[in-house]
């Protein structure tokens, strides 16, 4: 197999082979897959770099369109209900301190389980306090947890005098901080970044698509946070050359207004899925690639590309099996490249 990624290189002029030592999920809360066209490259220029493939159509779960059932199965690439469906229907942390297990009543395997059983390094970054649900369910595969709380820390912030745009900011910026300086280069990792402005700028003035809405002002302030990431990755020598990114969002908005509750319509159900793999963000379609999935137009649709993909996408970009019990992607055959990503 020598020379696939000679073969690679010609085909795909810039862009990395896997695997790679380093795969960053990054999840923006609340982010609509139309977001990506109203604010542009102008508006939004890192995010648009990192969709060296992707699509700003993927799907959210079918039946849920909030922040948790959705997180879960990014995770754990399952969907919420059904056959194999991870369990957690709320929108809740457990006010019991219980677990994501405890509530299915038996095992739910993470893709942190199965990074860090082969030594990879593994990171959960988080932006609203809820996840410490995540935390709790896996914290013997978690290395390193780092969980804000963006309502807490932004009104704190607001009643101090910070604008609100700021204020909705300000935690996303500490768990970026926070990011930087534990993220160990030298040693391979899975890293889960939640990014959760978007969504509380959407609660707050509504998901309003007009240039310099409150709802724009936190995309646009996340997609200056995901460059401070991307800049880091390339001055780092470990991280340079050897991280792919996933970009995607738990859910969009807007139905009702300043809410996110009607999965079955597409302001709340289509959501952006890109994968950076190193290039210079060339766009390519995700569903072009993926003949096997179908492009679901507005419709909830019957085999569309879902964030709960990213979890053993992740995995592949890893050279890593796909997670026991999970029912999204599991054969891995979801292809950020002319051929199967391992
Ligand atoms: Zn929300």
């Amino acid at each position: 197999m020598f020379f696939l990624p000679v073969l690679l290189t010609l085909l795909l002029p810039g862009q990395l082979s896997p695997p790679f030592d380093h795969v960053l999920i990054i999840s923006v809360d609340g982010m609509r897959g139309d977001a990506l066209g109203v604010w542009g490259e102008e508006g939004l220029p890192v995010f648009h770099s990192l969709w060296d493939v992707g699509t700003v159509n993927a799907r959210t779960d079918p039946l849920h369109t909030k922040t948790m059932p959705n997180h879960t199965g990014m995770m754990t690439g399952r969907l919420a209900e059904g056959e194999g469906g991870h369990g957690w229907l709320t929108n809740r942390d457990d006010p019991d301190g219980g677990t994501l297990q405890e509530n299915l009543g038996g095992a739910l395997t993470s893709f942190f389980d199965v990074a860090h059983s082969d030594g990879v390094r593994t990171y959960l970054f988080g932006g609203k306090g809820k996840f410490d649900l995540f935390t709790r369910s896996w914290q013997e595969v978690l290395d390193v947890v780092f969980v804000n709380d963006l309502s807490d820390i932004a009104t704190t912030e607001v009643e101090n005098g910070m604008p609100l745009d700021e204020a909705l900011l300000a935690p996303s910026e500490e768990v970026v901080d926070a990011l930087l300086e534990r993220w160990d280069p030298q040693r391979r990792s899975l890293v889960f970044l939640h990014l959760a402005a978007p969504d509380g700028a959407g609660h707050t003035e509504g998901w309003n698509l007009s240039l310099d809405s409150l709802y724009g002002r936190a995309l646009m302030g996340t997609d200056a946070l995901v460059g401070r990431v991307l800049t880091h990755i390339e001055g780092s020598r470990g991280l340079a050359g050897r991280t792919a990114l996933i970009l995607t969002s738990d859910h969009g908005g807007g139905a009702p207004h300043r809410h996110h509750d009607r999965p079955e319509l597409w302001v709340d159900f289509a959501i952006p899925f890109l994968v950076w793999i190193g290039g210079d963000g060339g766009g390519q379609d995700l569903y072009l690639l993926n003949p096997q999935r179908v492009e679901p137009g507005i419709l909830l649709g019957d085999a569309p590309i879902r964030n709960s993909d990213g979890a053993n996408l992740a995995l592949a970009l890893l050279g890593l099996p796909a997670i026991e019990g999970s029912t999204q992607n599991s054969s891995q055959d979801l292809r950020v490249y002319p051929f199967p990503a391992r």
